[in-house]
């Protein structure tokens, strides 16, 4: 051990002192062995000092001695070091475990056998995992075959679905990740919704294809007909006329998956998309269009409130009215009235279209507003409905804060009303010259 300056100052203070009084007095040996006792004192000193300070290192150590301050110093610094090394990664523990909390999957880790290790937030709920349940087996906890194999020891890294054993409504797309040596990540998410919306874009292709085919296949084989007969301009005339239904029927079928596609995809309009309507107006045109349908053999009467205008985009509420209003005319019979009408409320305002139709049954009128859904598929492709009026006027009213409800009675009629917001509602000439 080297001595430092201070140090040996010291012992040369000392062994002069020593040398000094021991010529003095004639005594070298006594002077000696006083100023060595010295010297093990101060060092005694600093050692007890440094033990003290050991007991409680956080705070900075206090030798004086500079080879036992520097030994101090080291200790301290070398303390301080793996106490941030300590503190940043109980930082980074906490972030990852705050993460692994945040995420929407389950995440357990398993032991080869299959016991639990750690788990997050997400598999408290998804897999009913409680904190008691570690070191527990988790294939003994989520009761499933495909599980148990996926959860077995050495199983390789693969992926299972399954109806959770919770909740058989719910399906669990479960994933194994073998971590080495010997753990496996096992990773649960809840695949109900995206099933779900791959099954209804299914069903809505093949609805299209459907929908379309059949108009086609009248088409192909008049086109047909003509092609290999020798027709008279008479024939051909009526061929041509009957062409036109399945035409039109194709037309309107895409016109309102045009429109339905719109209405989904894109955001709610802008306050300042929005315009002033006169609903009043809309339902004039809509009337004129559903006499055509009609042929004059149904009676509409409309009862409109006056000075009640409406906020909102005027090819979107024309749509919705006129599907409505037709609708009337295609399930009620001949001679039927249809009445429509306007009105405050005390909430806002109301729509309605009343029919003396043919009704819907109750177990129906969930799922009306779902595209392409019928109550009798044969009727409404005979009275020339798409089947995605309803959910046209479903996604309008949406766009417009507004409310779908139906009453009906089956072979009595039916009443669909739209519930507008007051805030669908702009002050009136009235109420402006009032609140002035
Ligand atoms: P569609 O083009 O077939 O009329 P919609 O989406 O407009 O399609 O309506 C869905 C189904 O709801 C219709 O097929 C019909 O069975 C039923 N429906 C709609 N409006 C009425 C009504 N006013 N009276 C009786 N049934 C109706």
């Amino acid at each position: 051990m080297k001595l430092s300056t201070r140090e040996w100052l010291i012992a040369g203070t000392l062994a002069s002192l020593a040398i000094l009084f021991g010529a003095l007095l004639d005594a070298y040996g006594a002077t000696l062995f006083i100023a060595a006792a010295i010297w093990i004192v101060l060092q005694r000193r600093e050692f007890m000092e440094l033990s003290r300070w050991a007991q409680h290192p956080l705070s900075r150590p206090s030798n004086n001695l500079l080879e036992w301050q520097l030994l101090a110093e080291n200790l301290y610094r070398s303390i301080q070091n793996s106490r941030n090394r300590t503190k940043g990664a109980l930082r980074t523990l906490s972030t990852t475990r705050a993460i692994t909390n945040a995420l929407p999957d389950a995440a357990v880790i398993i032991e080869q056998g299959g016991n639990i290790v750690r788990f997050n937030s997400a598999a408290e709920h998804m897999l009913r995992l409680a904190p008691s349940d570690r070191g527990t087996n988790l294939a003994s906890l989520v009761r499933a075959p495909e599980f148990l194999t996926l959860v077995r020891k050495d199983a390789p890294e693969s992926i299972v679905e399954f109806a959770s054993p919770f909740d058989g409504s719910v399906r669990l797309e479960v994933r194994r990740i073998n971590l080495p040596p010997n753990h496996a990540l096992i990773l649960a998410r809840d695949v109900t919704q995206l099933n779900r919306l791959l099954t209804m874009r299914q069903d809505f292709v093949a609805n299209v294809s459907h929908e379309l085919r059949t108009p086609l296949t009248v088409i192909v084989g008049y086109l047909e007909t003509m092609a290999m007969e020798n027709l008279d301009v008479e024939t051909l005339k009526d061929i041509l006329q009957k062409l036109e239904p399945p035409t039109q029927r194709m037309r309107a079928l895409v016109e309102d998956l045009l429109l339905l596609t719109r209405l989904e995809s894109s955001a709610a309009p802008e306050p300042r998309e929005l315009d002033t309507l006169d609903l009043g107006a809309i339902v004039r045109s809509c009337i004129a269009e559903a006499r055509v349908l009609s042929h004059g053999k149904h009676r509409f009467d409309a009862d409109m409130e006056r000075d009640v205008p409406l906020l909102g985009v005027e090819s979107e509420v024309y749509s919705a009215c006129l599907n409505m209003i037709t609708n009337a005319v295609r399930y009620s019979p001949e001679g039927g009235v249809v009445a429509i009408s306007w009105r405050r409320t005390s909430h806002g305002a109301c729509f309605s279209v009343t029919d003396q139709g043919i009704g819907i049954p109750s177990e129906d009128l969930q799922r009306i507003t779902e595209r392409f859904y019928r109550v009798d598929f044969a009727k409404s492709r005979v009275r020339g409905g798409t089947g995605l009026g309803l959910a046209i006027v479903k996604h309008v009213l949406k766009r417009h804060h507004a409310a779908l409800r139906v009453e009906s009675t089956l072979g009595a009629g039916t009443t669909f009303y739209c519930d507008f917001p007051d805030s669908q509602l702009p002050l009136t000439t009235t109420e402006i010259q009032e609140a002035k």
